[in-house]
């Protein structure tokens, strides 16, 4: 039945505006081919319509489950109109010779939204208007394909370039792909991801697990309270603080900043030191670490109240140890372990996407020195294992310490001195337990001030590891050289948001 046309087919639930697009339809040309309520409503308006079972030969069967699903369709959607193979098949098999596609989906989550039933819910999860869609949308250089009514009235809809068509194409996979994710986030189910509220407790909140990855990504529950929303956020941060180092470490993070970090030859001192880099924020707080926890590090873990601990692993004597407290969550992060190379976040404006920031490479031929006074060996050390942290640290973020443990965080100010002033602050705190020996400080951008280095040395700091690039650097390095600060420029900038 291939001898009217060309076709245009029409099979919308949303009836909005219909009469628009065919009106202008006929206008060009193009006969009119469509579903049952999309046809009866066309025929409403005064329209001439084929029906589609007329070019399929074959009923609407099953309460319209199958209506459109017939070669007679998609051959129609699918042919290369330039390939003389393709062509020959549409005439040999009657194809209906289909040139527009005008679809738009069963209402699927207008449908969950009205508290319908399971059944209800079900029957509006379209198929035949996906696959016509992917089809027409797949051989956009044949078919246009509209999915949305407000493209209707588009003055050059039909006849415009193949770079609308393309546009209308991608948006058709858009909007497939979006329904499809819907479909999946309704199976899957808030009360199978349910958790216990959000941030706060009058906020509602679940975990749409990653069905092609495993359950929290491979890191095993051992032991304790189910994990909250909150507690999925601060092990996300400190995982990927701990992961950025090789030596025995130890990172404490308090609402998904660090605020203790060490880095020792054993893994019990990382603990101890990273700890003391600010005992009093630790209460509650989440501790990871990348050694395996044997029973006496157990004995001292369990002396403060954590939240979260995470290990590659606790010997059966730790285990025993710290499962004794019921609310601590053992997590064992699996060999091997890493977090996904792509960061995605929903925001109001549209999905952001980005790589992750990798692993630093901290090569010292890559490092400038700008100021007189040069880093010596143990100074480049703590450098590099500040750098570290600071990149975990949310902006503006100033980290300051000595040797390769933390000694005050600045995280989160809208000012580079308030930082600093924040990391000094933990530092003077921590004036009875801190050895003697020269502060180091890394910040995570550069200084657009001399302010911020002046007010780091009046805190004793005598050393400064930055990205640098600055349109004061000169500035910057000039107040270095006035208050015998050495000063290392990465060229790498660590904002975290
Ligand atoms: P109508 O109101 O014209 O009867 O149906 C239009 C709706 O049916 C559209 O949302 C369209 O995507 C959908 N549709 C078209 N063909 C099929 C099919 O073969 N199976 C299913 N389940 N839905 C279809």
């Amino acid at each position: 039945n291939n001898q009217a046309g060309p076709f245009a087919l029409l099979s919308v639930s949303d009836k909005s505006g219909l009469e628009s697009i065919a009106q202008r339809l006929v206008a060009a040309g193009y006969t009119l081919l469509s579903t049952g309520g999309s046809a009866k409503y066309l025929r409403a308006q005064g329209f001439e319509v084929v029906d589609v079972s007329s070019v399929t030969g074959f009923p609407e069967i099953m309460d319209g489950r199958v209506k459109t699903l017939h070669p007679a369709v998609h051959g129609g959607l699918l042919a290369k109109r330039k390939d003389p193979a393709h062509m020959d098949a549409l005439h040999e098999h009657g194809l209906a010779n289909i040139e527009v596609l005008v679809v738009n989906l069963y209402p699927f989550e207008s449908t969950v939204a009205s508290g319908a039933e399971h059944e209800e819910i079900v029957e509006n999860i379209d198929i035949g208007g996906p696959a016509m869609l992917r089809a027409a949308a797949k051989n956009y250089e044949n078919i246009l394909v509209v999915v949305d009514p407000n493209d209707y009235e588009r003055g050059d809809l039909l006849e415009g370039p193949l770079s609308l068509r393309k546009e209308l194409a991608a948006k058709a996979f858009h909007h497939t792909s979006r329904y499809d994710e819907a479909i999946w986030t309704y199976l899957v189910g808030r009360e199978d991801g349910a958790l216990r509220y959000g941030e706060n407790p009058h906020q509602k909140a679940w975990l749409v697990r990653e069905p092609s990855a495993p359950v929290l990504r491979g890191l095993k529950q051992l032991s304790g309270k189910e994990l909250s929303y909150n507690n999925l956020l601060d092990a996300e941060a400190a995982l990927a603080a701990v992961l950025e180092f090789d030596d025995p470490s130890a990172v404490v993070v308090k609402h998904t900043n660090p605020c203790g970090v060490a880095s020792q030859r054993e893994i019990e001192t990382a603990f101890e030191h990273g700890l003391a880099g600010d005992p009093v924020s630790a209460f509650g707080g989440i501790l990871a670490l990348n050694r395996k926890v044997e029973f006496s590090l157990a004995q001292k873990i369990s002396r403060t109240f954590w939240e979260v601990v995470l290990a590659p692993g606790f010997s059966e004597e730790a285990l025993d140890e710290l499962s004794k407290k019921k609310n601590v969550r053992l997590l064992e992060i699996p060999e091997g372990f890493s977090l996904p190379p792509l960061q995605s976040r929903i925001t109001a404006f549209g999905t952001l996407k980005q790589e992750a920031d990798p692993r630093i490479r901290w090569e010292i031929e890559g490092l400038e020195v700008p100021t007189k006074l040069k880093p010596d060996r143990e100074t480049l050390d703590a450098m590099e294992f500040l750098w570290r942290v600071v990149k975990h640290v949310k902006s503006n973020a100033i980290v300051v310490g000595a040797g390769t443990r933390t000694f005050g965080v600045g995280a989160g100010q809208m000012s580079r001195v308030d930082a600093v002033e924040a990391a000094l602050r933990g530092v003077a705190a921590k004036s009875e337990t801190r050895p003697s020996g020269a502060l180091v400080l890394a910040s995570d951008a550069f200084f657009p001030f001399a302010d911020g280095v002046e007010k780091a040395a009046e805190g004793g700091v005598r050393a400064i590891v930055q990205p640098g690039g600055s349109k004061r650097d000169a500035e910057v390095v000039e107040a270095c050289d006035a208050l015998g600060i050495t000063m290392v420029f990465t060229g790498t900038r660590h904002f975290k948001h």
